[in-house]
């Protein structure tokens, strides 16, 4: 998992989700209020990971090792679109097959089924947060690959749709006020981040009890 801020927040009032995140078997900080977070809970983390970043080490890997890499999620021709770039920056990358995110539940099992064909190892889903979570919690099984990750919009900032914040915006950890301004309507989910800091306080002080 690429844990963002809105996801630990989330993850207090959904059950089914915060198990989800417990079981995962890496979970890495994507946003500099997790790793805040962690960092407070004495995690010893050297830098956030975002899922951009984490995509493009692991099809440097991918590539390295042959291993076929599933690309599933956003608006249509997305995905594959950044397949195609990263094919280009990892010569040799095996991108198995690309799809767009948007389909009725009942098309599930299908797309898992396209998947294992595709013979892909790896899989990358960016639903958005919980869908693509509760996708694969469910269908990875089915797909046959040994690993899947939730990568949110990352296919948009790899395709070349979405900009991500200036690199300086970024050292100041100042990534969530880009986007609120290049993408207004996400205001209402970033009311999250207070919320993440009160939590966060009400911890340290002892103050609340961790959700199990
Ligand atoms: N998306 C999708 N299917 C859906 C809803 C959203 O594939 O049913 C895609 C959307 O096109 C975008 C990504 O999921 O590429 C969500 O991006 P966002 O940055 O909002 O990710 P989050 O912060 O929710 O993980």
């Amino acid at each position: 998992m690429t844990l963002g801020t809105e996801m630990v927040v989330y993850a207090q009032r959904d059950a089914y989700f915060r198990e989800i995140i417990n079981a995962s078997a890496l979970s890495l900080c994507d946003t500099a209020g997790v790793l805040w977070a962690a960092r407070q809970r004495g995690a010893k983390l050297r830098e956030r990971v975002t899922g951009v970043d984490l995509i493009e080490r692991l099809c440097a890997g991918a590539a390295r090792e042959g291993i076929g890499v599933y690309f599933f999620g956003g608006a249509q021709g997305v995905a594959r679109d950044a397949a195609r770039a990263l094919v280009e920056r990892h010569p040799g990358l095996i991108a198995s097959g690309a799809r767009n995110g948007y389909f009725a539940d009942s098309e599930s099992e299908a797309i898992a089924r396209e998947i294992r064909a595709s013979g892909a190892r790896l899989v990358l889903c960016g639903l958005g947060f919980p869908r693509q979570e509760y996708w694969l919690a469910e269908h990875l099984y089915e797909t046959g690959c040994g690993a899947g990750v939730g990568v949110g919009g990352s296919f948009d900032v790899i395709s070349g749709r979405v900009r991500r914040a200036p690199v300086s915006w970024q050292r100041l950890h100042l990534e969530w006020l880009y986007r609120l301004v290049t993408e207004p309507r996400r205001w209402r989910r970033q009311l999250a981040l207070p919320l993440f800091v009160g939590l966060v306080a009400l911890d340290a002080l002892g103050l609340r009890r961790p959700a199990t």
